[in-house]
């Protein structure tokens, strides 16, 4: 299995450049050649497996240039229950008949950002070795609160790396913060920017391509890379739980064999839901994506139209993770449904970067609506949703995958369509105890602790050992610069 760029077709690339590298040098995104396929026995078989030999089934079909040694260590490292609170890795759990709630926030970080961010550190480094390289790897985070503390814990102390990561001033949660601010580890770093997450990104990703600043860092011994979902060690790894879960449920007799289930993700940057077209592709039998946006519906209306514009109102919403206008994976999936043409790709992509819009043709926006769904809701709407799942079926969830039910609910009267369902959970709702609490209609006026002792009485829900910890953390880190301070910034911090 070799790996193309979006942007220019003739790169190819084995998964371990994919991966060390993190984005192609013509600011395109690794892609593989073809997609893999698991066939309806395989499927079967995953049902008497666990998550681990599940994992590793599917990375051998990805990572064609790993040895099975590699790929065992590297998913015994990260997916075991130091690291997890459930043997299951991921868990789910029935809402109501034939709708399940995909919880993927068992790691420790509490978001989903962990069922990736934890095995990219091993892909990494084995990948770096393998390309017999001595560098230093100098991981470079924008997020949007998640991927930031996901991306430290996994980096944290790994030797031959090194972590940035920038995030939003204002866009974050309470919690999301104090978890990046008191990050412990040798070769951390973490700074707020006077901007938004797509100003974080973009500014990542210009660094990434600036000659200059590669040429400095090439003569001081060292590389960039990227934990951001535009690394394809990032994706790889979330295909697998869409994989384990439809054995798991077939397994459980949950649904019978062949049968066809619909996966709603809440989206942001486009990579979950990317990985579950991945997982339908491959052969889990899927109807419908329905794709979930909060007030920043760029993708709602993509998905309806076929155009894509980011000229409109940014809205800071209580599903900050999620408050994003440029869904950087879309450029994958674009290059999968104009069959791998890299002109269209350069050429759309290149008027998003400079008219901030561009509009798809004809036989893209037929495929499209023929795989996804798409829907939004506010803030209000998320919160009517959290206190109804709660008085339904007493199960607390988070602000974004409130997004999600909701959407789900709308798709559902709608259209009258009864498949089975799944629902990605992406975050614990102690990320977010504020939001919850008041939706539920706590008082949520207390400090973020507190709340977290609330919120446990309220939810019964276990606190999550990780979260309850930060209380007597020191915050480490308290920088604050301009969106245009990034470059001068990183290079500064590395001391080259
Ligand atoms: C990152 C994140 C999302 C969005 O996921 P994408 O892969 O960026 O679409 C949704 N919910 C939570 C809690 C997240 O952290």
């Amino acid at each position: 299995m070799f790996y193309k760029s979006t942007r220019n077709s003739s790169v190819r690339v084995t998964s371990a450049q994919a991966v060390a590298q993190g984005i192609s040098e013509d600011g395109g995104l690794f892609i593989p050649e073809s997609i893999p396929q698991i066939t309806p026995q395989e499927l079967k078989e995953f049902g008497s497996m666990d998550y681990r030999q599940r994992a590793k089934a599917v990375f051998a079909k990805f990572l064609t240039d790993f040895t099975e040694a590699e790929i065992a260590y590297c998913v015994d490292g990260a997916y075991n229950t130091k690291a997890f609170d459930s043997d299951s890795i991921a868990e789910t759990a029935e809402l109501f008949e034939g709708v399940y709630m995909l919880e993927l926030w068992h790691g420790p970080t509490c978001a989903f950002k962990d069922m990736a961010l934890q095995i990219l550190p091993y892909l990494l480094t084995t990948s770096a070795k393998k390309l017999h390289s001595d560098k230093k790897v100098v991981i470079l985070v924008a997020t949007s609160g998640d991927t930031g503390k996901a991306a430290l814990e996994g980096f944290k102390d790994v030797e031959g790396t090194s972590i940035l990561v920038f995030y939003p001033v204002d866009g974050v949660s309470a919690m999301q913060k104090k978890q990046m601010t008191t990050q412990e580890g040798s070769n951390v770093g973490v700074c707020a920017i006077e901007g938004n997450f797509d100003d974080a990104q973009n500014g990542v990703k210009a660094i990434f391509t600036d000659k200059e600043a590669l040429e400095k860092l090439n003569a001081a011994g060292m590389m960039f890379s990227s934990a951001n979902s535009i690394n394809w060690g990032r994706l790889a790894p979330q295909i697998i739980y869409y994989i384990s879960t439809y054995a798991q449920l077939a397994a459980e007799g949950k649904i019978s064999e062949g049968e066809k289930v619909n996966i709603v993700v809440p989206t942001g940057n486009f990579g979950n839901i990317l990985a579950g077209y991945y997982a339908k592709h491959m052969g889990v039998p899927v109807n419908k994506l329905i794709c979930a946006s909060n007030a920043n519906n760029v993708l709602t209306d993509f998905i309806k139209t076929g155009i894509y514009d980011r000229n409109r109102d940014f809205h800071a919403t209580i599903s900050p993770s999620m408050d994003i206008l440029i869904s950087s994976n879309l450029e994958r999936l674009l290059y999968i449904l104009t069959d791998g043409n890299d002109e269209k790709i350069r050429e759309w992509f290149g008027r998003l970067a400079k008219e901030g819009r561009y509009e798809v043709d004809g036989d893209v926006k037929r495929r499209l609506s023929e795989e996804f769904e798409a829907g939004f809701c506010d803030d209000e709407q998320t919160k009517q949703t959290i206190k109804s799942i709660y008085d339904k079926y007493s199960y607390v969830c988070d602000t974004h995958t409130a997004v999600a039910v909701k959407v789900y609910g709308d798709y559902k009267a709608r259209t009258g369509d009864e498949t089975k369902t799944i629902i990605a959970s992406t975050a614990s709702p102690y990320k977010f105890s504020a939001s919850v609490l008041s939706a539920i209609g706590e008082d949520a006026q207390a400090s973020e602790f507190e709340l977290v002792d609330k919120l446990a009485e309220v939810s019964k829900m276990p606190i999550p050992a990780s979260l309850a910890a930060l209380k007597d953390k020191d915050i480490r880190f308290k920088d604050v610069i301009a969106k245009d301070e990034m470059a001068s910034y990183v290079l500064k911090t590395l001391g080259v």
